[in-house]
């Protein structure tokens, strides 16, 4: 399949990683929006949110266990982040393999849209 983040986790297209375990991959994103810009990826390869079924969410809620475990390691925990998942062409998803932006290191903006 051509899809750039799993070729990331293949180690085809190098990253800067942060954490990998048997289901999710991390690492910074190239384009930083905020001082810490991680972003925590599926390696089992879903397209979006909209491919989340009862059959493969499980994956989502390690998804988070693993951003509670990267803030704290980057320092961000206390002072707060986001965790961010764009779905489709109105949220402005421009990778389709499903990921989450882990964000944080400054105060950011509160509008969500
Ligand atoms: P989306 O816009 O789909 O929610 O997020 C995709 C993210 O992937 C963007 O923040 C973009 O900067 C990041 N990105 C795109 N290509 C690469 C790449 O080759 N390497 C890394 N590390 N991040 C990428
Ligand atoms: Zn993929």
């Amino acid at each position: 399949m051509d899809c750039l983040f799993c070729k990331i986790i293949s180690g085809e297209i190098p990253s800067k990683k942060v954490y990998e375990d048997e289901k999710v991959y991390a690492f910074y994103d190239i384009k930083p929006m905020a001082p810490v810009h991680v972003l925590i990826i599926p390696k089992n390869h879903l397209s979006s949110i909209n491919d989340v079924n009862e059959d493969n969410s499980a994956v989502i809620s390690h998804v988070y266990e693993v951003a509670a475990k990267l803030a704290k390691e980057l320092g961000i925990a206390e002072s707060g982040y986001r965790v961010v998942s764009n779905c489709g062409s109105d949220a402005g998803q421009t990778v389709f393999h499903l990921h989450f932006h882990l964000l944080g290191g400054q105060k950011l903006k509160v509008e969500m849209c």
